[in-house]
């Protein structure tokens, strides 16, 4: 009889015991050239979302920081970064992505601390980056071109792929750890150097990483992290002529101005932008599993997640039944304090993004649908919370169905046909990703041809391992990370052509 194949255990993560949970906030200056600098700019607090507190205290790089870290990343890259081997990047990588687990405890706390994420969502996040790392490791060590050997019988010729040089990498405040682990050990993978700035409210676990990596044995100058707003520091990034790519993750508003400035300068430009995601549960699909994805696309992060699944469109046979079983979940939803092991969902990032959804959802009503759950919020020790929100009778063309809300607010839409599912899925203008539960194959197979979006989950919502690439089509954006195309990205194809002799003079020839 055969023995059953021991199931793979997945990577604990390695606690700091020694990590203490800091009393006050904790002062960074801004990292150029492998060590802390303080920034010439003015000071910026970033607090807890959940009580108010200040947990960081920044320093706003200038447009003459930002100089001195392209610089810095432009030398490193000329001295040997761009042209190390495979095996020297790797091995940092896997080191950094070991000494991510080593400070997870620490890494989780400040990512909790400046998202308003709950912990338990934090330390996870911070184990699946740290396998990110892994995997851009192997990608260090396989980069490889493509070779020419039928042009001729002296004639041989390949591509090579070449490091793009110096990128500016630019992250959002939903996912600072995750979504830089997305781009940076591809980025270094690839042999770039890089400036990268996270988003002001949540620098803290980004700027971690500066120290994090000299220890990982990364050359001083090949990763410089610089803090501040979009308007002066990220700015600064767009516009310097050393940067020759800018990765950017955000909202669709800010990414269309980072490719016009990046048009300007003929600027490599890959964006992750936001989504409008449609979530499809069919008559035939699995409905106790299907129930528990919508329940985690919709509200995990509190639905301030580009890849929220913000539109439930369920299929007529089901779609009372399985609403009612929805809302009844989403009820029950623990909301409140992110230390709480059971918590679920914590508090709005900033009032501005507060006030945002609760504008929605009086948007919503005022256009005719039926607010089946929620709506209800409170402001609680300096912490503002939104309840899980469910919209049923939407219609396709409502706002609440159209527009990016970025709060725990679903909207429920009916469909008889696939057909009918297709069009209603395809008509944001975003393209993301989208979902889809089925028990029949061939619907199954229709959908992943047919919804138009960078990620098609079948029977599966919000999986990603690191071997697939991710991203957007349409107004969600352009270009792949993580994976192979992840590292690819952040290089471009040189062309060599050989010939060992038989070279015919074709142009002034034999006259000279
Ligand atoms: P945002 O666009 O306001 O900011 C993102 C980053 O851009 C921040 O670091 C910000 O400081 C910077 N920035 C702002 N203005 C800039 C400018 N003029 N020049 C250069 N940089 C500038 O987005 P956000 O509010 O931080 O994040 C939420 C948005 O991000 C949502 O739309 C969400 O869907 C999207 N998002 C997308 C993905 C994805 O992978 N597709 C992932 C997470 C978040």
């Amino acid at each position: 009889m055969r023995r059953p194949f021991p199931k793979d255990e997945p990577k604990r993560l390695q606690m700091s015991a020694s990590f203490v949970p800091p009393k006050a906030a904790k002062n960074y200056g801004i990292w150029i050239d492998g060590a802390w600098v303080s920034g010439e700019g003015q000071e910026i607090r970033a607090t807890n979302p959940a009580n108010g507190q200040a947990v960081s205290v920044l320093h706003e790089a200038t447009e003459a920081d930002v100089d001195l870290a392209c610089k810095s990343a432009r030398a490193a890259f000329e001295l040997g970064w761009g042209t190390s081997t495979g095996e020297r990047r790797a091995e940092v990588l896997l080191r950094a992505a070991a000494g991510i687990r080593a400070n997870a405890e620490e890494l989780a706390w400040y990512e909790m601390a400046e998202s308003g994420k709950p912990h338990k969502q934090a330390r996870a996040e911070i184990e699946r980056s740290a396998m990110l790392w892994d995997y851009a490791a192997t990608q260090a060590r396989s980069l490889t071109g493509e070779s020419f050997a039928g042009l001729g019988e002296d004639y041989l010729a390949m591509t090579l792929r070449v490091p793009i040089g110096v990128a500016a990498i630019i992250t959002p405040w939903n996912f600072p750890f995750l979504i830089i682990s997305q781009k940076l050990p591809f980025a270094l993978a690839a042999g770039c150097a890089v400036v990268v700035k996270p988003s002001e409210m949540t620098s803290a676990t980004t700027l971690l990483l500066g120290p994090l990596l000299k220890e990982a044995g990364l050359p001083d100058g090949v990763c410089n992290i610089v803090t501040g707003s979009g308007r002066v520091t990220g700015e600064a990034m767009l516009r310097h002529p050393l940067t020759r790519m800018i990765s950017f993750t955000g909202s669709t508003s800010v990414g269309k101005h980072a490719m016009k400035v990046g048009a300007e300068q003929l600027k490599k430009v890959s964006l992750e932008l936001g989504g409008k995601n449609a979530h499809i549960v069919m008559d035939d699909a699995d409905l106790d599993a299907a129930l528990d994805a919508a329940l985690h696309g919709a509200f995990l992060n509190a639905g301030q997640s580009c890849n929220q699944g913000a539109r439930l469109l369920l299929q007529k046979g089901i779609a009372e039944e399985f609403a009612g079983r929805f809302i009844e979940a989403a009820r029950s939803i623990p909301v409140g304090d992110t230390l709480r092991d059971d918590i679920l969902m914590g508090p709005m990032i900033n009032e501005a993004q507060y006030r945002k959804v609760l504008g929605y959802i009086e948007t919503g009503k005022s256009e005719g649908a039926r607010l089946a759950l929620g709506g209800t919020y409170r402001e609680e020790n300096g912490g503002r919370y939104i309840d899980p929100t469910i919209f049923t009778d939407v219609s396709r063309h409502m706002r609440i169905a159209q527009e990016e809300i970025f709060g725990p607010v679903c909207a429920i839409l009916t469909f008889e046909t696939l057909e009918e599912a297709f069009e209603i899925a395809n008509s944001t203008g975003y393209g993301l990703s989208a979902g889809i539960w089925t028990g029949n194959t061939s619907a199954a197979l229709k959908a992943a041809r047919r919804l138009e979006a960078g990620t098609v989950w079948v029977n599966t919502y919000l999986d990603g391992p690191a071997e697939l690439p991710f991203g957007g089509v349409g107004a969600s954006g352009i270009g792949r990370e993580v994976g192979r195309i992840g590292c690819e990205e952040f290089m471009d194809v040189k062309t060599v052509q050989f010939r060992s002799g038989g070279y015919q003079p074709r142009w002034i020839g034999k006259a000279i």
